[in-house]
């Protein structure tokens, strides 16, 4: 059955004009269910209402089966899935309110050598509502409620998953979630962060979304990107430069560009002087985030630079005149770090199976 989360506030109208109910009812249904509450606590509607939404959706598609809290007040949640597959968030508190770090599929098909995600291969799709059930269970965790008194006022589409490879889902998700009735966390303060699947960039700018675009390059040369991106195969640097410049021209809105270190594969100190050569041929503004390399989470064998080494590069960069700043990283020691995120369950997998199963 599918969860009525998939579902806007208008199409929840619809469906309850046709059950002839008044229309406020919709809006009784839509804040119960954002503020995690299944079809029963909503109290305010009508037994016969209740039995017609509990006999055609679902209302909550995750729940909460393990938090862990890092030192540095991170919380990374495991939640489980109704077809009992399990996925992760991680939570990070920020001087400005909370910013959750959002998965989009169950596993991932891009197989990035140094990602835990990708490890299983894609399993499936998150759905919008799945993808949405994330902040709903978060900020109920947080004790937030809806609009301004939400506590989650950023989102990232960085955990498991490829967004771009979800792509219908993960666009109703950004309308879901940005709804004023809602969360109403405008696309500004969203960051949907991919490996570069061209066509769908330019799709995402010609359907008029807003978002921070944020593009995994970790390389300046399609062999080196190769050498550790499947994906990179299909698109090449300047392909994703073009779209990203078509982005930014339709958004303005600044590109931000990952940039993993790995030891002796994409670490040359000449990098700072290549990325300025290579971007003045596109017209847009864009920031380098570096991001230390967690080794532990794949089978990849590729190294670390460190975190010293990190800010040298970020000097160089900063030298050349391109802005750029190390990740912070935050909640290592629970593994909500990059690219951590379903190794866990992929190791003590029976830690997490159904006692019914
Ligand atoms: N598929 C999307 C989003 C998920 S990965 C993407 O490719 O962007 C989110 C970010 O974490 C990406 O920049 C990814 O390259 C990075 N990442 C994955 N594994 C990592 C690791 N072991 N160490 C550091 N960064 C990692």
């Amino acid at each position: 059955m599918e969860t009525l989360l998939n579902y806007s506030l208008e199409e929840i109208e619809n469906l309850i004009a046709k059950q002839n109910e008044p229309k406020f009812r919709a809006e009784q249904i839509y804040n119960g269910l954002y503020l995690g509450k299944s079809f029963n606590e909503i109290t305010t509607i009508s037994q016969n209402l209740k039995i017609y939404l509990q006999q055609n959706f679902t209302s909550q598609p995750l729940s909460i089966i393990d938090t862990k809290i890092s030192k540095d007040g991170t919380i990374k949640f495991i939640f489980k899935l109704l077809d009992n597959n399990v996925i992760e968030s991680v939570l990070m508190k920020y001087e400005y309110g909370y910013s959750i770090c959002v998965s989009s599929q169950v596993g991932c098909n891009m197989r990035c050598k140094f990602c835990a995600s990708g490890l299983d291969g894609l399993v499936r799709n998150l759905s919008s509502g799945e993808i949405l059930a994330q902040i709903i269970l978060a900020n109920k965790f947080l004790d937030g409620k809806l609009g301004e008194k939400r506590k989650i006022t950023n989102i990232v589409i960085m955990g498991s998953g490829e967004p771009l490879d979800n792509y219908d889902n993960v666009t109703k998700f950004l309308k879901l979630v940005s709804h004023p009735k809602g969360f109403n966390i405008s696309e500004r303060n969203i960051s949907l962060s991919t490996c570069g699947l061209v066509d769908k960039i330019y799709k995402l700018a010609d359907d008029g979304f807003k978002v921070t675009l944020t593009i995994s390059l970790h390389a300046t040369n399609d062999q080196t990107r190769k050498s550790f991106m499947p994906i990179a195969r299909r698109y090449t640097i300047k392909d994703i430069l073009s779209a990203c410049e078509y982005y930014y021209l339709k958004t303005k809105r600044r590109v931000v560009f990952e940039y993993t270190l790995i030891k002796d594969v994409n670490d040359s100190l000449n990098e700072g002087n290549i990325i300025k050569n290579l971007f003045k041929r596109y017209n847009m503004s864009y920031h380098f985030n570096i991001i230390v390399l967690n080794e532990n989470s794949g089978i990849s064998g590729l190294k670390s630079t460190g975190r010293e080494f990190a800010r040298k590069f970020v000097n160089n960069l900063n030298k050349n005149g391109i802005s750029a700043t190390v990740r912070r990283t935050m909640g290592q020691d629970i593994e909500g770090a990059c690219g951590m995120l379903r190794k866990r369950f992929l190791e003590n997998e029976s830690d997490y199976r159904n006692d019914e199963e």
